[in-house]
């Protein structure tokens, strides 16, 4: 047997490094080397939000590599960002494994990529070099039959050739999947043709190079998406990769997470009484829409615990309320970026209004807390539906004819999820239960992700 060694690459975006962090920490442990690719401009990020402490651990080597912007232009244009990938990693990441590989001199050579499914394209590098190709999928595991499967779905009329709907409104891939939204699939972006269609095709040229892979892993359990993983048993479910809350871990903010306050003022509360409130790191609100939210969060009168990112609205800080921050005085508080990880497992918490993205569903599941899903683009809609629909651990905001979630309707909602009786509380206890076992020894994903390390071992003897 010999010892793998990993070079790791993400999408560079938050739900993409922190994902594939906590694996790496995961493999680290296993006794596996790890190289850990950042852009140049998300490494920057991630080490000034350390501050004091080091990035650095064990086994994992970090490398950044440019990402063929410039450094002012904005990484959140996707279509921009893309293009700057192509231009610029593949000869650096050539360069990367040739180096180590040549320095190595037989110890210590990169054996496998684990490419982030967004950056699949990247696996011809691999091949090309004689080195292993593994997937990873950051997304909900039902989604990725969805990609491998849009051939059809556009020979059968359901999209056309630009992912757009077409067909029926809803559609399922197999018994027991979860219903999807032709309308909202994962490439769904509100408001731009062009930029969703980018999406599409980037996705789809991403899926078909994920053939190059022996392994697709995700951060899911067998015991959640059962009917995928009995439809797609190609994927192998490792999660939930929650390392970093497990092990004290850095994990890749790019905000500094370390809010003392914000945990302190937790440890205040009354059991189970806090409403968290957070949209991920690209979710946007329009103005309107975020001064709604802060009056219904104020009508309920709970004790708010919410995340305002200094981009989450236009000029964020005089978007609230007139008189709002003091109202609110001591009963809540606000910062630009929570350790989401931990305030998640924090007794006093007693739900989550998301925007559903698959690491905070996954980190909700796990620490057994109700959701408020208010989805905004993306495979949003998809969880959403998983988590209101399938597991029943949460409740939609639906916008009003307006298209605004009114105050009314959010202060509602929360009263209904948190008084309501309808087992909610009690099916998010059996998940938190189910989503446990599956890490411990002998549970699901921890045998897979032994069998993923013994193979990747095995064939490097
Ligand atoms: N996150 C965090 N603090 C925050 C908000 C988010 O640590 O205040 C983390 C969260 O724990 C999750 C990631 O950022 O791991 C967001 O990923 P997700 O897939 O939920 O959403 P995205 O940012 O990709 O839309």
């Amino acid at each position: 047997m010999g010892i793998p060694h990993a070079l790791i690459l993400p999408f560079p975006a938050q739900g993409h490094v922190i994902p594939l962090m906590e694996l790496s920490h995961c493999l680290a442990d296993r006794g596996v080397e790890i190289t850990f690719v950042n852009t140049e401009f998300n490494h920057g990020r991630i080490v000034a939000a350390l501050g004091k402490h080091e990035l650095k651990s064990d086994r994992v080597r970090h490398v950044s590599v440019p990402d063929g912007l410039a450094p002012d232009e904005d990484r959140n244009n996707v279509g921009r960002l893309v293009e700057g990938l192509h231009k610029s990693m593949p000869t650096i990441l050539e360069e990367v494994i040739r180096q180590n590989n040549e320095k190595s001199g037989g110890s210590n050579k990169i054996t496998c990529m684990i490419a982030d499914q967004g950056m699949a394209w990247a696996l011809e590098i691999a091949e090309k070099l004689g080195v292993r190709c593994v997937v990873f999928w950051p997304m909900c595991a039902a989604l990725f039959p969805l990609l491998t499967s849009t051939p059809k779905l556009i020979d059968d009329g359901i999209i056309d050739e630009e992912g757009f709907p077409k067909g029926p409104s809803t559609f399922q891939l197999s018994d027991g999947m979860p219903l999807m939204e032709t309308a909202r699939l994962p490439w769904y972006i509100n408001g731009s043709r062009e930029a969703q269609k980018l999406v599409f095709h980037y996705m789809n040229a991403n899926s078909r190079a994920t053939k190059k892979a022996e392994f697709i892993l995700c951060n899911s359990f067998q015991e959640l998406e059962s009917p995928t993983f009995n439809y797609a048993p190609y994927v192998l479910p490792i999660g939930p990769l929650l390392t970093g809350l497990r092990l004290g871990k850095p994990v890749g903010h790019f905000w500094p997470s370390e809010d003392t306050t914000c945990m302190s003022w937790l440890d205040e509360q009354p059991k189970n009484s806090v409403v968290y409130v957070a949209f991920g790191s690209l979710t946007i609100f329009d103005q309107n829409q975020f001064r709604e939210l802060a009056l219904g969060l104020e009508t309920s009168g709970r004790p708010l615990l919410w995340v305002v990112r200094p981009d989450l609205t236009e000029n964020t800080s005089d978007a609230y309320p007139s008189g709002f921050k003091d109202r609110l005085g001591r009963r809540g508080r606000i910062v630009s970026w929570s350790p989401q990880q931990e305030v998640l497992a924090h007794p006093s918490l007693a739900c989550f209004i998301s925007h559903c993205g698959w690491n905070s569903t996954m980190e909700g599941v796990r620490n057994g807390v109700p959701f408020l899903c208010w989805p905004h683009f993306g495979d949003q809609f998809a969880n959403q539906t998983y988590i209101c629909d399938v597991w029943r651990v949460g409740l939609k905001m639906v916008p009003g004819e307006s298209g605004i979630v009114t105050s009314e309707h959010i202060s509602s909602r929360l009263e209904e999820l948190l008084l309501g009786d309808d087992g909610i509380m009690a099916r998010a206890r059996t998940l938190k239960e189910m989503a446990n076992r599956s890490m411990e020894k002998e549970g699901s994903s921890f045998k897979n992700l032994n069998t993923f390390v013994e193979a990747m071992k095995r064939e490097n003897a």
